[in-house]
């Protein structure tokens, strides 16, 4: 965080107020294992900025969870929400668990236990969850259903991602990658491309459906890859047959008709787009200069690290940033809460014009300021963030 303030010259009084986060609650709450013996555990939930409006953000359950972790993560959110202008501050939190070492039981005991420590910090106005790593959709409901039973009233904008008939969001699974496909379309149009191939790590939920996506509009993929290893072919994969294949065999590799090529080997194939869709630190100081796209388009969080950006950037090579290019799903879980809130439950087409409006005039919004700047898009998509918190301090008196 210290290096974007610092990189934005903010002065002393605004960086005093984005230095910390506005709440922050830790709990040590007691959960009654299977063997009939009750175990504490440490949770956390913290809320980096509500000004403009409630703070938002998923739910982690890992072992390896600290509070700095979910600071971190808590003020990524409240930029994601700034840089889309959608009217959310950031918040993040998550249980200091490996779940895999508990039972099914043992996990809604968790979760429940977790939900009463924190309930009175939460709300569809104040603070409002959604899935993370290591949860989903089934444990949205469990935070649901608790919560409505500590307020009495039926409340499911409390928390987003929940299932469909719980008033959840039909979206949820594609949403992101919609987004980063709209954003992809409008970097195409501005940048003039013609011919564009594109190349896709990670073959899961996010580079899975954008992949299927961009094929169904008209889009070649030439090279996709999964943890297993990576498939190549010239002429353009049929997305919809490497989906079959993965479903048979559980990898994208011996792909008929397409070569067989290692992920390092992927990340560096001539191409127009490389959309990163796996991990974070996938391009670093070691393969930046061997990149051969034109477009990054980050559908992982941080999948370029600090020295590669500025590599890449020198060389010309245009990033659509995460907090821009992945932000489509906090835009889903923003309508969600909107059809919570309101009871009515739009058509489909409605969903997907809305998430094309916000994520075509994002795209804008930060590509313009980037010329104005002469900066790269990640630089404008933080300045366009903090200046849209900062101002919403200011005009809350805030900030002088
Ligand atoms: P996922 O677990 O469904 O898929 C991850 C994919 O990456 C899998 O296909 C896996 O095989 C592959 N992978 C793992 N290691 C790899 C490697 N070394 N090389 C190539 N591929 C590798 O996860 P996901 O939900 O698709 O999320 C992917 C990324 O997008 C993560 O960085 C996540 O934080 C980010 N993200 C996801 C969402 C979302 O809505 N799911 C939203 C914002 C950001």
């Amino acid at each position: 965080m210290e290096n974007i303030y610092l990189e934005l010259g903010l002065t002393p009084d605004e960086l005093d107020i984005l230095d910390e986060p506005r709440r922050i609650l830790a709990v040590h709450f007691p959960v009654q294992m299977d063997s009939g013996k009750t175990k504490m555990f440490i949770g956390y939930r913290v809320q980096f900025n509500d000004a403009r409006g409630p703070t938002k953000g998923g739910i982690r359950f890992h072992p390896e969870l600290t509070l700095e972790d979910v600071k971190k993560l808590a003020f990524l959110m409240a930029i994601k929400c700034a840089v889309v202008d959608i009217p959310f501050g950031g918040a993040k939190g998550g249980i200091v668990v490996n779940p895999r070492e508990l039972s099914h039981r043992e996990l809604e005991a968790m979760t429940r236990s977790y939900i009463r420590a924190i309930h009175e910090f939460i709300g569809p106005h104040k603070d409002i969850p959604a899935p993370d790593v290591y949860t989903d959709y089934k444990i949205m409901a469990w935070i649901l259903d608790e919560y409505e039973r500590s307020t009495g009233m039926h409340t499911p904008a409390v928390v987003t991602g929940k299932p469909v008939p719980l008033g959840g969001n039909w979206a949820r699974d594609i949403s992101t990658s919609l987004g980063g496909v709209f954003v992809l379309e409008q970097a195409v149009k501005a940048l003039k491309k013609k011919e564009t191939t594109i190349v896709i790590q990670g073959f899961g939920n996010v580079g899975l459906h954008a992949a299927l996506e961009l094929a169904s509009r008209g889009y070649r993929i030439i090279g996709v890859s999964d943890s297993k290893g990576g498939i190549y072919l010239e002429d353009g994969l049929d997305v919809n047959r490497v989906v079959e294949h993965k479903k048979k065999t559980g990898k994208v590799a011996d792909f008929e008709g397409a070569e067989n090529i290692s992920n390092e080997e992927l990340l560096t194939l001539e191409c127009d787009v490389l959309i990163p869709a796996a991990l974070s630190d996938q391009i670093t100081e070691n393969n930046a200069d061997d990149i051969k796209a034109d477009i990054v388009l980050e559908l992982a969080n941080a999948p370029v690290n600090y020295i590669a950006d500025k590599i890449l950037y020198e060389r010309g090579v245009t990033i659509i940033p995460d907090i821009l290019a992945n932000s489509g799903g906090v835009v889903g879980s923003y309508f969600e809460w909107i059809q919570n809130l309101t009871n009515d439950y739009w058509p489909t087409q409605k969903f997907i014009g809305r998430l094309d409006e916000i994520m075509t005039r994002s795209f804008y919004d930060v590509y313009n300021l980037s010329k104005k700047d002469g900066s790269s898009m990640r630089r404008a998509s933080y300045k366009l963030a903090v200046h849209r918190i900062l101002e919403a301090e200011r005009l809350r008196g805030n900030l002088d």
